[in-house]
């Protein structure tokens, strides 16, 4: 059995650390929200005050934090992870951030002499409960070797992606896929209403032809089509819009950065902005289906 320390107990730390304890691991975890920490403290994590009580003696310690800058301050503060911990831990960042962000803390991690891994991962919360997620990761072989059997008890599928930066690259770019196929599947569906087909007949048919794909299957934005789709209960998130604004934004940076032209994932980007300015933010971005409804309002 191992020690863990896992920085980050939210929407997905949360599950995901109910599982190592659930494995039978010692996980200590720190948060700066205390419902989070006493949330996690319920399922059996010892909650601790400081990043220096959660990196005392632990074999890994995992980051699950919002965004790129979190998870700098997390590892590079005066009491942080590389100012506290011993070189001997393993560090993985699982967080959805910029490639600039991951490709720093494999140099800095490097520099004071510790493994790092970046382990992004898909599947979301549901994914996270049922131990299911798809873990991404990236880094120097020996290193991800080692995170894989760390990575296990909370993971469906771990596919080594590659050295540094490979796991945050493949994590951007397969959302980025994703919200482009809603949008496909948003678009799909309210054009196939207005041509009078019944959307069910449609949506089976879509499923044994070419206009499938994972965001039609389990995410067709219309009630009474897929049970698990947020249609079916008022667009309660499953996946938030400003953290699909934050994933597809993630992606046109990099596009910019490397001058590959991304049209429909700007569109995208728009219509999740569009939800958050009418204050939908917390919504299921699949709400975006709205715009292409012919009086959605465009
Ligand atoms: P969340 O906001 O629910 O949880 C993040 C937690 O980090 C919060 O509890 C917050 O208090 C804590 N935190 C922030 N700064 C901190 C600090 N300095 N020290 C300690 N704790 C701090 O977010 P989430 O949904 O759990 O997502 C976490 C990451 O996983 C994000 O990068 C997200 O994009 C990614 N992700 C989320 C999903 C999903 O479906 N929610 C799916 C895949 C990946």
């Amino acid at each position: 059995m191992a020690v863990y320390g896992w920085i980050g107990l939210g929407n997905m730390g949360g599950p995901m650390t109910t599982n190592l304890v659930a494995a039978g691991h010692t996980v200590r975890g720190f948060d700066l929200d205390p419902e989070a920490v006493s949330e996690a403290a319920a399922h059996g994590v010892e909650t601790v005050g400081s990043i220096a009580e959660v990196v005392a003696g632990a074999d890994v310690v995992f980051t699950m934090l919002p965004r790129g800058e979190h998870v700098r301050a997390v590892f590079g503060a005066e009491d942080g992870i590389w100012a506290t911990a011993e070189t001997r831990t393993l560090l993985v960042d699982s967080s959805t951030v910029d490639v600039e962000t991951s490709q720093h803390c494999h140099d800095l991690s490097a520099q004071h002499g510790f493994r790092f891994v970046d382990a992004p991962v898909s599947g979301g919360i549901s994914g996270a409960t049922a131990a299911t997620l798809a873990f991404m990761v990236g880094g120097e072989d020996e290193a991800v070797r080692e995170a894989t059997g760390r990575i296990q008890p909370m993971a469906g599928t771990i596919i080594a992606a590659g050295a540094a930066t490979a796991g945050i690259a493949a994590k951007i770019c397969n959302n980025m896929m994703l919200f482009i196929d809603l949008m496909a599947a948003s678009e799909g569906s309210q054009l196939a209403e207005q041509l009078g087909l019944d959307p069910k007949v449609f949506w089976e048919i879509a499923s044994v032809s070419s206009g499938r794909s994972w965001a039609q299957q389990t995410w067709y934005p219309m009630p009474g089509i897929v049970e698990s789709s947020a249609a079916n209960r008022n667009y309660d998130a499953t996946f938030r819009a400003d953290l699909a604004l934050k994933d597809v934004s993630l992606a046109l940076d990099a596009g910019e950065r490397t001058g590959v032209k991304l049209q429909a994932a700007q569109l995208a980007r728009q219509r999740f902005e569009q939800l958050i300015d009418e204050g939908f933010a917390d919504k299921d971005c699949s709400l975006i289906v709205k715009y292409s409804s012919p009086d959605g309002g465009a």
